[in-house]
């Protein structure tokens, strides 16, 4: 049994040195318990914040503790009277090829699920997260401007296709051409404006000629600063991650924006809200796993994943999405 856990706290970006993998037995399942076997570890941005001990939402993993993670597993072994050997189940079983569990917080996958990598991503926690940022704080309409970074990820992909579906104008941000182009061409958006081109805040401008009604915030950093002067009048900004700041020590580099920032919230009457998916919209998976679904079949949501093969490779897959090196939603296939 592999498992990789926390081995120190990274200062800035995190380094290969700050995990460790390591052997051990194979746990037994106790009455009630079950024994999961790990066929795919979700990679997300969430991941960073728990390698730290600052005051956040949730509690960091301490020192010498198995990574955190949503995983898809097999049932092995079934001491459990609701799970059988062989059920496929979506859970938080972390960083490792076995976990037990009390079945707390499983969730049965269908049996003749085609591509169970799903629960991970667009039927899973970031596409649930992108239509409720999306539709409960962003509150878009037909013919509004939606701007949203991070456009080929795993929530970015779907903010801007769920967008289309409602008929707004969208304009992705991505880093580089062939995001862009993906964003562009596969998924439908009305634009997409690479963030490392040096002429970025123009081209966002011109890409939003009537200024922009939603900006769902995923990124923060230099794309925000272009951002912030083209909102409109009553503009809503769901605060969704602030992915360019993950790896901070310190505050970015001056002047000072707070006061423009709160003007301009004042002055144009700009609602901006943060949110933590499970913690406030866990009482509405079932009608976004049921729309999905049906948007899915449909044919009317496409998503990307970025499957990266054994569980060793999961440092170097954190590492990478952090600087924006995985295209699409990124999981180990373990
Ligand atoms: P993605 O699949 O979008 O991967 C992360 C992407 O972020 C990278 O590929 C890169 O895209 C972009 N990125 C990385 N560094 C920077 C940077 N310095 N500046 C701008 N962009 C950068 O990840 P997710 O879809 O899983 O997550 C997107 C955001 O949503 C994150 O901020 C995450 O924390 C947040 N989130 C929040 C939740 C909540 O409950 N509030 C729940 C789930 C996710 P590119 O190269 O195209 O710029």
């Amino acid at each position: 049994n592999r498992r990789i856990v926390l081995a120190s706290r990274p200062q800035g970006a995190p380094t290969a040195a700050n995990f460790q993998l390591e052997e051990t037995a194979i746990p037994v399942p106790a009455a009630g318990q079950v024994l999961l076997r790990t066929e795919y570890l979700s990679l997300d941005p969430y991941m960073r914040g728990r390698m730290s001990d600052g005051p956040s939402y949730a509690e960091p993993v301490a020192l010498g503790e198995v990574m955190v993670g949503g995983t898809v597993s097999r049932v092995e072994q079934s001491m459990h009277p609701d799970f059988k050997v062989g059920d496929r189940v979506q859970g938080y079983a972390g960083w490792q090829d076995y976990a037990l569990s009390d079945g707390t917080a499983l969730v049965k996958l269908a049996p003749d699920m085609q591509q169970p990598s799903q629960a991970l991503g667009v039927l899973g926690m970031p596409g649930f997260t992108a239509y409720m940022g999306l539709l409960d704080i962003g509150q878009p309409k037909a013919g509004e401007t939606l701007v949203v970074a991070a456009a080929s990820g795993a929530v970015g992909s779907v903010v801007g296709q769920i967008g289309k579906i409602l008929g707004c104008r969208v304009v992705g941000i991505a880093g580089g051409a062939d995001k862009c182009g993906y964003v562009t061409d596969e998924l439908g958006f009305d634009a997409c404006i690479d963030r490392r081109d040096p002429d970025f805040a123009a081209q966002l401008a011109s890409a939003c000629p009537n200024g922009i009604d939603v900006y769902y915030e995923n990124v923060g950093g230099a794309v925000f600063d272009a951002v912030l002067p083209l909102l409109n009048t009553g503009a809503r900004v769901p605060v969704c991650g602030l992915i360019a700041h993950y790896n901070d020590t310190e505050l970015p580099a001056g002047p000072d924006r707070l006061g423009l920032l709160t003007r301009t919230l004042l002055v144009k009457r700009i609602r901006m809200q943060g949110f933590i998916i499970f913690d406030d919209y866990a009482h509405r998976y079932p009608e976004f796993f049921t729309q999905m679904n049906q948007w899915l079949q449909d044919g009317r949501i496409q998503f990307r994943e970025d499957i990266i093969d054994g569980l060793e490779q999961a440092p170097e897959g954190l590492i990478g999405l952090l600087q924006g090196h995985n295209f699409g939603k990124l999981i180990v296939r373990v």
